[in-house]
Order: C-alpha cells, then sequence, then structure tokens
C-alpha cells in the first residue's frame, strides 16, 4: 500500500470513530443526568449499535493494513503523523493480539461479574463474588501472556493507563510516599467531626458556576449537570460536560467536585486545535489528566490564599451558611482522619488507600496470589497502614467497581496524579512567583492557567507523560515534591 494512502485511510477511520465515540459520550452523558428513565431499554440499543460500528472500523482489516504499511514507511510522515501512527498501532497490537472469541467471553464475563459485584457488595457477601473476580484476574494473565509487553506482568497493565509507567520505577515512589505519610499521620492529634453545614442545593449549584467561572472554564464550552457519582465527560473540545452531585448536609462534597472535575475540564477545553478529529486531542494519560483535577481541587482549592479572598463571597452565596471566617473553613477543609472508604479520604490519607490496592494488584499478577486471599490482605493493609479495621467486606475490599470490571493498573494513577501535580506546582511556583500570591486574585489564577495551558494542556497526547514531566519540571519522577507539601501543609493546619 501507498504511503499516502495509507495515511488518508489512518486518518479517516481514526476521525470517523471519534466522531461515533462523542456521540457515545453524548448518550452517556444523558443517561447518567436527564434521560428519563423508560427510555432505557431503547438506548441501550442505540448506544450498542454506534459501539459496535466504532469496534468494525477500529478493528478492520484496511485500518490494520494501513498501520502495518505506515509502520513500515514512517520516513513519509510528518512528525505528528508519525505521533498519532504510533499511539493507533500501539492501541491496535493489543486489541490483535486477543483473539476474538476470547474478547467476545472476556466482553461477557465483565457484564456478569459486574453485576455479581453489585449484588455482593449490597448483601456483604464476597463469596458470591469471587468466582467473578478470578475470571477478571485469570483473564487479565492471559490478555498479559498475549500482549508481550517487556517488563513484569504488571507492567503490562500499568501500561494501559500510564503508558511508559513500570513497577520498577513506581516501587521506591510508593514506599517513600507511604512511609513519609504514615509518619506525617502518626503525628497528627485525633479530633471530632466537625458539625455539617446544611446548604440548599441551589445556592450550591450558584456556588458551582461562580467556582468555575473563578478558575477560568469557558463555559460557553461546556456546562455543569447534577449525578450521582461525580465525572467529566468530553463531547469535544467545545463541549466539556462536567458533573457534580449536590448534599445539602454536605457542600463540601460539591465543592471540591467542582474543583476536581473543572480541572479536568480545563485541561480537555485547552488542548491544541491542530489535533481536532486525531486520537491524540486527549490528556497525555490518566495520571496527568488526574495531576490537574487534583491541582484545582487540592493545592489550589484547599489551600488558604484561594480561600482567604473569596470566602466572604462563599458565605454569601450560601445565605450565610458557611461563615465567613477564611481559617475555620481552611480547618474544616483540611481535616484529616484515616477512614475506611477511598472516595471519602482526605488529602493526606487518599494515597494510603491506593498503596494498599497498588500492593494487591502487584502481588495478584506478579507472584500469583489469587481472589480467595484477597479479603484478608485487605484487611490486614488497611489495619498496617490506615489503622482502621473494615468490619465487612462492604466496606472494604467490595467498595471500588473497578476490579469487578476487570481494571488492573488503574488505581495507581489516581496517586501519580497527586505526584505530578505537586512536582508540576514546585516548578510553576519557581517561575511565577508562589501559590500563596497567586492564588487569591483572579490574575494569579489566570497566570498560573495559561502557564498550564502552554506547558501542558496543548500538547494533548503528543508526547507521553514521562516526557511531559520531565520537559515541565527537569527531572523525572520525585516524590519529595508531594511529600515536602504535605509535611509543609499539614504542620501548618495543626501547629505541629
Ligand atoms: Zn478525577
Amino acid at each position: 500500500m501507498q504511503t499516502i494512502e495509507a495515511k488518508q485511510i489512518m486518518l479517516d477511520t481514526i476521525k470517523r470513530t471519534r466522531s461515533l465515540h462523542a456521540a457515545l459520550a453524548l448518550l452517556e452523558w444523558d443517561s447518567m443526568t436527564v434521560a428519563p428513565p423508560k427510555g432505557e431499554q431503547a438506548r441501550a440499543e442505540v448506544i450498542g449499535a454506534l459501539a459496535g460500528e466504532a469496534f468494525v472500523l477500529e478493528t478492520s482489516e484496511a485500518f490494520g493494513e494501513a498501520l502495518d504499511a505506515l509502520n513500515e514507511q514512517a520516513e513519509g510522515l510528518s512528525p505528528l503523523e508519525r505521533r498519532i501512527h504510533a499511539v493507533a498501532y500501539r492501541e491496535y497490537l493489543r486489541n490483535r493480539r486477543i483473539p476474538s472469541d476470547l474478547y467476545q467471553a472476556w466482553a461477557t464475563d465483565k457484564e456478569l461479574s459486574a453485576a455479581a459485584w453489585h449484588r455482593a457488595k449490597e448483601e456483604d457477601d464476597f463469596a458470591s463474588f469471587q468466582p467473578h473476580l478470578q475470571k477478571m484476574i485469570d483473564y487479565n494473565r492471559e490478555f498479559i501472556r498475549l500482549w508481550q509487553i517487556p517488563g513484569s506482568p504488571y507492567d503490562a497493565l500499568l501500561d494501559i493507563y500510564e503508558p511508559g509507567m513500570r513497577t520498577e520505577q513506581l516501587d521506591p515512589v510508593f514506599d517513600h510516599l507511604l512511609a513519609e505519610t504514615r509518619e506525617i499521620l502518626g503525628r497528627i492529634p485525633s479530633q471530632p467531626a466537625p458539625a455539617p453545614l446544611v446548604v440548599a442545593e441551589e445556592s450550591q449549584r450558584a456556588i458551582g458556576q461562580w467556582l468555575l467561572e473563578e478558575i477560568g472554564f469557558d463555559l460557553k464550552a461546556g456546562n455543569l449537570f447534577p449525578t450521582e457519582h461525580p465525572f467529566t465527560c468530553t463531547v469535544h473540545h467545545g463541549d466539556v460536560r462536567l458533573t457534580t452531585k449536590y448534599i445539602p448536609e454536605h457542600p463540601e462534597s460539591s465543592i471540591f467536585s467542582v474543583l476536581h472535575e473543572g480541572g479536568h475540564g480545563l485541561y480537555e477545553q485547552n488542548v491544541d486545535g491542530k489535533l481536532r478529529g486525531t486520537n491524540l486531542a486527549d490528556g497525555a494519560s490518566m495520571g496527568m489528566h488526574e495531576s490537574q483535577s487534583r491541582l484545582w481541587e487540592n493545592l489550589l482549592g484547599r489551600s488558604m490564599a484561594f480561600w482567604q479572598s473569596r470566602i466572604g463571597r462563599l458565605s454569601e452565596l450560601s445565605g450565610g451558611v458557611i461563615p465567613a471566617d477564611a481559617q475555620a473553613f481552611y480547618r474544616r477543609i483540611n481535616q484529616v482522619r484515616p477512614s475506611l472508604i477511598r472516595i471519602e479520604a482526605d488529602e493526606l490519607t487518599y494515597n494510603l488507600h491506593i498503596i494498599v490496592r497498588y500492593q494487591i494488584e502487584r502481588r495478584i499478577f506478579n507472584e500469583g496470589i489469587d481472589a480467595d486471599a484477597l479479603p484478608a490482605l485487605w484487611n490486614s493493609m488497611y489495619q498496617e497502614y490506615l489503622g482502621v479495621v473494615p468490619p465487612n467486606d462492604t466496606q472494604g475490599i467490595l467498595q471500588d467497581v473497578h476490579w469487578s470490571q476487570g481494571s488492573f493498573g488503574y488505581f495507581p494513577t489516581y496517586s501519580l496524579g497527586n505526584l505530578y501535580g505537586a512536582q508540576i506546582a514546585a516548578t510553576m511556583e519557581k517561575r511565577l512567583g508562589s501559590f500563596e500570591s497567586l492564588a487569591g486574585n483572579g490574575e494569579g489564577l489566570g497566570s498560573i492557567l495559561s502557564y498550564l495551558k502552554e506547558n501542558l494542556y496543548r500538547y494533548g497526547m503528543e508526547k507521553e507523560p514521562g516526557e511531559l514531566l520531565t520537559a515541565m519540571t527537569g527531572e523525572t519522577l520525585n516524590p519529595s515534591y508531594l511529600t515536602d507539601y504535605l509535611r509543609r501543609k499539614y504542620s501548618a493546619v495543626y501547629g505541629l
């Protein structure tokens, strides 16, 4: 096949599948927010048909032949086209190495596993879920064997979500984070939870809109809707939909989920226009994406400087329920309390929840541990790292959906986000001045956003996450930036 023809097939196929995925994203957003329940069945059929079309295109012989041909003819491609090809080929090879009957069995068993997990979590019945979990583990072991990705078996899974990341690099990073976090945690006194503030849903909506304007999210190229489990949905660069959940007696939940999803949204809105319609118009990796949600949510959004100048407006929008006392609000939103549930964890202990999951996953795939051993392992690690023991599996190993859907290797990207975020923030502070001086005013936040657009967001997937980090910060992943930040922060909050 001629280079020109192969290139045309590659670019056209990618563009068409992107369009189908945009329609699918919109349908998914719709079903999670405003869709009426009686349309569920018909909607599922529409989704199935579109997803089928996309799959046919992505795995078509013509697409595969074009990618194979371009693999031999890379000199006929521009640097950008070469990158488009590399990313597409990586994904294509992963798919091609799995026989289609194995893939179909996996798709079916995954649905059954997710359903079994729902029931098991509701009824606190790990035993009924165990065989499904074992199947998910076995499928992944088989995929790892077929993929032939260099490194340890678990590396092949990490590589799906964080291209280029390896356990060899991650182990010492997480060991450092674990030891430092436990040391800081050990010095924090336990205290009772503060009395809840009850803020009406309508007021919380106004607060959410205001916060998005404050951080520079373009509300003409996106919006905010309520949902059950907050997420960000990118239809395309001009339509980025954020979601949040309004809990009257817990306004902090929507405040910080809006800032979190807002960070994801800023990244998506600011990918360079030249990447539109290509497979590079996304964030660099799950970890890099998460670094931005957490930078806006935690590093800026939970800082004293951010609220010092905004607490008056927040108090006003809350109808006076949240007192206009920045110091009190700062302490409230930075309380540390070891807990059982990951998604409710504070900024410090959150990483411990991730390290438990990471170490378990690594042992499953690198040491051959099976599903039957996992509940006891989970509980003993929670006891050791967090000092809490789950009273049942619902609040323990059954709490997260990921493993039931066969997703292993995803969890570490949450903590990678915290690590990348702190390292990027430290470099930014050297260039622009301290967050202390920037977070309080619109101009300061604007300069942070401009810096991130210029050095990170615009690149989309043009570069690998490790490459971007080194280009931005001048070094490879270094956990000291996060642990130094945590140490400084909690010394200030608790006067340690
Ligand atoms: Zn996120």
